[in-house]
């Protein structure tokens, strides 16, 4: 046993004849925070795909606490202890956050039971100690759609943790968010790394800086371009290449006189 939480191993997923994972390999140890970085188009959403069963590889394994997830569903591995949280929230808007959270501490059972009953001790503790932990004790009782949009994603992130995942994947958390809730979103994420391995895919960089304790991998082209520590990882010129390419394609500013592209090995620092 290699004592990893996720090993992914060699990993090509081909569509047609394109590979949006080219031969990508990847690990992660228990109770770790990893942030993945890299260029649109550059896999991330397939490698979290490829995870959670969604997408099964065309080549390699992925291995779970030691099982390759390969004969599994998406809804098994969801069971085997795979938490994801899309970009947008996926919370009942005509439910209050309580509720929301006693439906996810009750997926198994039937939907009406849990919210007509009175919920046993232990899960009001649970739920309050959630409510707690992603900040909204003091909207417990409202409706989720009088919350802002960074309060619903807490609140899907108290959803995923409590059906008590071992991995959590966590795809752009902080896109349309406020500063302030960007950070709170940081705090709340490094907090859960205490007691969960989590893998979050990010864009923005200011965030990434702060939650990044450890590694950062950056993807690109469907492999690890790079793994290293955020200062390490930002100053490496590969990485400020590709990113510089994505910019220019994703935002052309048809206002700029045309120029020839700078030399790739120009020292520059990635935009914050
Ligand atoms: P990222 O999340 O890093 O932006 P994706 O994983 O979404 O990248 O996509 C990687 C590449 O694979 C992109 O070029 C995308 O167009 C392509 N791709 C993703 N899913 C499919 C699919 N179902 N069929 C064909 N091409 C796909
Ligand atoms: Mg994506």
């Amino acid at each position: 046993m290699s004592g990893k939480i996720l090993e992914i191993d060699d990993i090509t997923v081909s569509f047609g004849g394109f590979k949006a994972l080219n031969h990508l390999n990847f690990s992660l140890e228990p109770g770790e925070l990893r942030v993945i970085i890299g260029p649109n188009g550059a896999g991330k959403t397939t490698f979290l795909d490829i995870i959670t069963g969604k997408t099964k590889p065309t080549e390699g394994t992925v291995i779970f606490k030691g099982k390759n997830l390969r004969p599994y569903s998406e809804h098994q591995i969801a069971r085997m202890g795979i938490g994801r949280k899309f970009q947008t929230p996926r919370v009942y808007l005509n439910l209050s956050p309580r509720e929301n959270l006693q439906l996810a501490c009750n997926r198994t059972k039937d939907v009406l039971p849990t919210l007509f009953k009175s919920p046993p001790t232990a899960e009001r503790r649970t739920i309050s100690g959630l409510l707690e932990t992603i900040g909204l004790s003091h909207k417990a009782d409202m409706k989720a759609n009088l919350l802002s949009h960074g309060e619903k994603q807490w609140l899907e992130i108290g959803m995923l943790v409590a059906q008590s995942p071992d991995l959590l994947l966590v795809d752009e958390p902080v896109a349309g968010l406020t500063d302030e809730e960007t950070e709170r979103t940081g705090e709340l994420l490094t907090s859960l790394a205490e007691s969960h391995s989590i893998i979050v895919i990010e864009h923005d960089m200011e965030f990434v800086r702060q939650i990044a304790q450890g590694q950062v991998t950056v993807l690109h082209q469907g492999s690890v371009l790079c793994e290293g520590a955020f200062d390490q990882v930002q100053s490496d010129p590969r990485v400020i290449e590709v990113y510089l390419g994505s910019s220019e394609e994703s935002e052309p500013d048809h206002h700029a006189p045309a120029k020839a592209a700078p030399p790739v090995d120009t020292p520059l620092a990635i935009p914050d």
